[in-house]
């Protein structure tokens, strides 16, 4: 039975990998999400078969505790999978980056339990005479510490994601000297810990604890809403590292493995989105970074123009080359199908049609690619921000669909901005923009957009939806 188990968790441990590689592709996603989900069901069944096992082992005394905890894992797991299924099933695509942020709140405070929960044991055996280890106590010490961080860290980010918070940063007197202090602490309480035998070990555990989930929330609560992208993916990594943590004190390699896979793809693509942002890695693991944080400056921009669907439809039809720039209001508005539509529409009349999507468009990476995939808009005229951001100044007509800061030039321009250095589309640089959107409401960072008011922008007011579906119509 052991060998079968071991087979099957290195099986799953392939299929987790084969998973990240399929992830990695519009082409290859749908097949990477079933290798996942092989991996994680094998896991599952494989793991359950092992604690089985025990019920037929002859050294086994007192089969009660065993069964209990079997009817514990059926009873938790079903309510849990009942809980997941109706969640998931409910979430819009707009919510998912907070439902991501509250499942790694989840996996955070799962290996702060699991830390409790061996320590508890551990001190059990000291007061029967089994002396502890301290390399097992620094196990369970890092795996809290990781767990607590990531716990508050992810309550926070769930809630400035779901707009129950502000998304404006906390700026404390002296936040960095204060994170830096937990720290110190923390590896001070690790040594006492180490050292300490039986249940006087709880007071530094219990201490540590307190102050891991200070930190987390003071990381989180010090950034700033155009940055939240990257927290959410650090905590995606950070989540990981917990489930390795627990990995290790439950002395379980596939929770090792997966823990691990989760910590470093997390952590690759959190360098990935720092460079696309161009913020510091370094800086984002310390909390509040990117500008001070500021309220952004109250200028007077001018007036902006407006415009009607039925001038945009004659403005595309005369053009001979278009690019979409999509953002959340698109995904809110569900306008792809329409967005599709329109784009066949403008193809079939020998219109040159592509997309410009920026790194952090929408809520969560990749937000527009997964939606344009739905809608089934050809994948070789989805471009990167790179690979289109040069060729502004050669397009005719740029249509703005509910994006917001991801083309704002204030990024280039204003020095004190919030989202100043963050890369952004430079779609102000074609030849005609319109933006669509409802009002004149700022995006996600809270930023005024000044490419509102630049002579060549025009406002196209309404739900996106309705107004591409409008463009259509009077495309003919
Ligand atoms: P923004 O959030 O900046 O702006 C979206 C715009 O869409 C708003 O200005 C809104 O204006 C408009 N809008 C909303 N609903 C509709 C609708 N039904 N019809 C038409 N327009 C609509 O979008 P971007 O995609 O440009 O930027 C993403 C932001 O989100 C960035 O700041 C990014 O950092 C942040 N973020 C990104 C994450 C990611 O992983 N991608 C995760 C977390 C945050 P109005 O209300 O006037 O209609």
């Amino acid at each position: 039975m052991v060998s079968f188990v071991t087979g099957a968790y290195i099986l799953s441990a392939l299929l987790f990998i084969l998973a990240l590689a399929g992830l990695s592709k519009h082409e290859t996603a749908r097949r990477g999400n079933a290798f996942g989900m092989a991996g994680m069901g094998l896991a599952l069944v494989a793991t359950l078969l092992l604690v089985l096992r025990q019920l037929t082992d002859d050294l086994v005394v007192d089969r009660t505790p065993i069964v209990v905890g079997l009817v514990i894992i059926a009873v938790a797991g079903s309510v849990g999978a009942v809980i997941g299924i109706r969640l998931a099933r409910g979430v819009e695509m707009t919510g998912m980056p907070e439902l991501i942020a509250m499942m790694h709140s989840f996996v955070g405070l799962a290996a702060v339990l699991v830390g409790y929960n061996t320590y508890i044991e551990v001190a059990s055996l000291h007061e029967l005479g089994v002396g502890s280890d301290a390399v097992h106590n620094a196990e369970v010490f890092l795996g809290v510490f990781i767990g607590a961080v990531t716990f508050t860290g992810s309550v926070v980010a769930n809630r400035k994601l779901a707009g129950r918070m502000s998304s404006a940063p906390m700026m404390l007197p002296g936040r960095h000297l204060l994170n830096l202090a937990i720290l110190v602490v923390s590896a001070v309480l690790m040594v006492w810990f180490m050292l300490a035998d039986g249940w006087v070990g709880m007071v530094p555990l219990a201490i540590m604890t307190v102050l891991a989930l200070v930190l987390g929330f003071h990381l989180v609560a010090a950034i700033g809403g155009g940055d939240m992208p990257v927290v959410v993916s650090m905590l995606n990594s950070y989540s990981g590292w917990a489930a390795a943590a627990a990995g290790f004190m439950l002395g379980n390699d596939l929770l090792i493995i997966t823990g691990a896979l989760v910590g470093s793809s997390g952590a690759i693509l959190s360098y990935i989105m720092c460079r696309a942002m161009n913020r510091s890695f370094v800086s984002v693991i310390a909390g509040g970074f990117g500008s001070d944080g500021g309220p952004a400056e109250d200028r007077d921009y001018g007036e902006h123009r407006e415009i009607q669907a039925d001038e945009v439809a004659a403005l595309l039809a005369d053009a001979s080359s278009v690019v979409i720039t999509p953002g959340y209001g698109m995904a809110v508005a569900q306008a792809q199908y329409p967005v599709a539509e329109l784009t066949r529409k403008l193809r079939d009349k020998g219109v040159d049609v592509r997309f410009g999507i920026h790194p952090v468009a929408g809520r969560l990476p990749g937000h527009m690619n997964v939606l344009l995939a739905e809608a089934k808009v050809p994948y070789d005229i989805v471009l990167e921000m790179d690979e289109v951001n040069d060729d502004f100044p050669d397009t005719d007509v740029v249509l703005v669909i509910g994006a917001n800061d991801t083309v704002n030039p204030a990024a280039m321009e204003e020095p004190g901005s919030p989202i100043a250095g963050m890369p952004v589309l430079e779609v102000w640089k074609a030849r005609d923009v319109i933006v669509f959107k409802r009002s004149m409401a700022t995006g996600y960072a809270g930023v005024q957009n000044p490419l509102f008011f630049k002579d060549n922008t025009q406002m196209l007011f309404g739900d996106a939806k309705d107004k591409v579906n409008e463009i259509v119509a009077a495309l003919g």
